[in-house]
């Protein structure tokens, strides 16, 4: 039925049974991100022992980076990149400038993004990525990213703006919506708005979401109908449409 385009499948303490629990619902492949390269690992695992159902991607997380000295963040990367050659994507990787408040730590996220998007190049991967009050900043890298290598860009959780969304669409960047479109109406308004070319959806699990409490990957068949119905389609088309862009997103030639 769907895709999960962005799930922290490593930190749940099920990691298997969600992964079961979300094909019984209809969710495969979940794009499995990580944070560090502890993490990187986990996923690849995590791949080996569900293939077709799980993806997985390796990544250096703008919000870990602040919590490393620059030794541990140049041991991470080396560690990263030797473990992409086994990856399926490249993510979670990006800028946040709300935790980055310090300049030097802002340039320690650009570095990283930029190495990472090399490495992503390099391998002919596609990316997967986070941005907090950086948004013009990594959609640019992002569009640059697409430009040089024809690879899948997607700037995952990007339903803030509809006048960003519509800069994604004319270069072809790809937008996942998640659950925030179940309990924000600002959120539903934009996704609502997503060209269909670009969209694809996701859980960002384990995610709180209110009163919803923490997401799983399984949510994303929820995800799914709440877009068809804010966007008046049927749900079977929008489906059908998701795959589509997902398998444009992962394309490697
Ligand atoms: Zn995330």
């Amino acid at each position: 039925m769907t895709a999960d385009a962005h799930c922290h499948l490593s930190l749940l303490r099920d990691p298997d049974e969600a992964v079961y629990e979300g094909l019984a619902a209809g969710v495969s492949p979940i794009l499995a991100v990580s944070m560090d390269a502890d993490e990187a690992e986990a996923v690849l695992a995590l791949r080996d022992r569900h293939r077709g159902a799980v993806l997985a991607g390796a990544g250096l997380h703008p919000s870990r980076i602040v919590e490393l000295s620059v030794e541990q963040q140049r041991e991470h990367l080396l560690r990263i990149e030797g473990i992409a050659e086994g990856a399926d994507f490249i993510g979670e990787i990006g800028l946040d400038y709300k935790d980055a408040r310090e300049e030097p730590q802002r340039a320690h996220q650009r570095e990283a993004l930029e190495r990472l998007l090399d490495v992503a190049a390099g391998r002919r991967l596609p990316v997967n990525l986070h941005t907090r009050r950086a948004d013009r900043e990594v959609m640019e890298a992002a569009i640059a990213f697409h430009e040089k290598t024809g690879l899948g860009a997607l700037m995952h959780w990007f339903t803030h703006s509809s006048k960003l969304a519509r800069s994604c669409t004319e270069r072809g960047i790809f937008i996942s919506a998640g659950p925030s479109v179940l309990v924000s109406e600002r959120t539903a308004a934009v996704a609502r708005c997503i060209d269909a070319s670009i969209l694809l959806v996701e859980t960002d699990t384990p995610v709180e979401y209110g009163t919803l409490g923490p997401a799983r990957p399984a949510w994303a068949a929820r995800v799914l109908r709440r877009l068809a119905e804010l966007r008046q389609t049927d749900v079977a088309l929008l489906s059908e449409s998701v795959r589509r862009n997902l398998a444009n997103y992962l394309e490697r030639s």
